[in-house]
């Protein structure tokens, strides 16, 4: 048996009826520039994560960069952010020339572990960029009563939370703005890089509009100096069809991550990721540690079992951030987590057969050592 890590083409097989036409559309039209589907679809994905704008942008990066830039956060600027997390959310902040400051994570939900949030906050601190990874939320009460009390502004995070509700509120609406990566790979994925920003401040959207286009008030009059950062029309028609399959989607995730839970209890030496009590999980990523990591991905890797590990080098490790001076043992539970991680295939495609195909084969693993 074959259990890729995620499977996207099983998914477009499922979908092709619907997204062709919706492809075939665009093309009948070519308005491939800023199109009414972009239009559709931010006003469609804002009322998903209950907020009043969205503005359409050509990646996640994009999004956490211009978010930034509409907050005018630049040079001498920092930014608190987890050490645990895709390297894009550091990128986001370089980009505007302001310092990342890192704080480590929670052992148990892997989420930036907000008891240390305050001792990385100086004088020049702008904003906080919480990250609500592998799907689950991060700890937005906690984030959003020190920020109100430091008089800093928050930027979530959440290209791995399409859906993701902490106590009750979707994620992307919680802070100032949203920032959302439709990669193929992510829980709703576009057919080619995709992303958006969303908020509830009119004028944090209309910057970011304008930031997007060149900087352009109207057509050739250009008030600031902007970027090309579209979402294009192809991409925006695709995402409208996969956002009405998004909900049944994440339970399925939900569903096999629970099948996972119950069939590797007690097996060899592994924890599985911890559930917070005030969010909801849409498992982008099922993750789960063990002392025996690279041996149990080998032995998966001959069986046709696909895993990952999000992420190997924790940012303060990678050369890329090597100017930031932090030294290994830093930030001891992202350094653990790098060493000891492994993600499991997941994707709402994935059967029950191979779920416990996995399962088996990781006991059959331990049961041998
Ligand atoms: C995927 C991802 C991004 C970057 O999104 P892109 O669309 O690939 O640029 C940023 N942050 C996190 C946590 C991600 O998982």
């Amino acid at each position: 048996m074959q259990v890729p890590f995620v499977d996207l083409q099983a998914q477009y097989r499922a979908i092709q009826d619907e997204v062709n036409p919706a492809i075939q559309q665009v093309l009948n039209q070519c308005n491939f520039i800023l199109g009414k589907p972009v239009d559709e679809f931010e006003q469609e994905f804002a009322s998903f994560v209950n907020t009043k704008y969205g503005v359409g942008l050509s990646s996640g990066l994009d999004a956490l960069r211009l978010a930034l830039e509409a907050m005018d956060v630049g040079a001498g600027d920092e930014v608190i952010l987890p050490a645990n997390t895709y390297i894009a959310t550091a990128l986001g902040v370089s980009a505007v020339g302001a310092t990342p400051v890192l704080v480590d994570c929670h052992p148990r939900t892997y989420e930036i572990d907000v008891d240390l949030i305050e001792a990385a906050i100086t004088p020049r601190t702008k904003v906080l960029m919480p990250v609500h990874l592998t799907g689950q939320a991060a700890d937005m009460d906690a984030i959003m009563c020190i920020a109100r009390k430091h008089g800093l502004r928050v930027v979530e995070d959440a290209a791995q939370a399409h859906g993701t509700l902490c106590n009750g509120q979707p994620v992307g609406s919680i802070g100032d703005i949203g920032c959302f990566s439709f990669y193929p790979g992510k829980n709703l994925g576009a057919y080619g890089d995709a992303g958006m920003t969303v908020t509830n401040d009119p004028l944090l959207a209309e910057r970011m509009k304008r930031l997007r286009n060149y900087g352009q008030r109207v057509k050739y009059e250009h008030i600031e100096k902007g970027l090309n950062a579209r979402l294009d029309t192809i991409q925006a028609a695709v995402l409208r069809v996969k956002l009405r399959h998004l909900p049944e989607w994440n339970r399925k995730r939900l569903e096999h991550a629970d099948q996972y839970q119950e069939l590797l209890t007690g097996v060899g030496d592994i924890v599985v990721q911890g559930r917070a009590s005030y969010s909801t999980h849409i498992y982008h990523l099922y993750i789960i540690e063990t002392s025996q990591r690279d041996e149990l991905q080998k032995h998966l890797n001959a069986k046709g079992i696909q895993t990952g590990i999000h992420y190997p080098i924790p940012i303060h490790l990678q050369q890329a951030y090597a100017d930031l001076h932090y030294a290994r043992g830093a930030f001891p539970v992202a350094e653990y987590l790098a060493d000891k991680m492994l993600s499991l295939p997941m994707s709402p495609e994935l059967s029950v057969e191979q779920i416990t195909y996995v399962t088996e084969e990781i006991k059959a693993f331990f049961a041998a050592r």
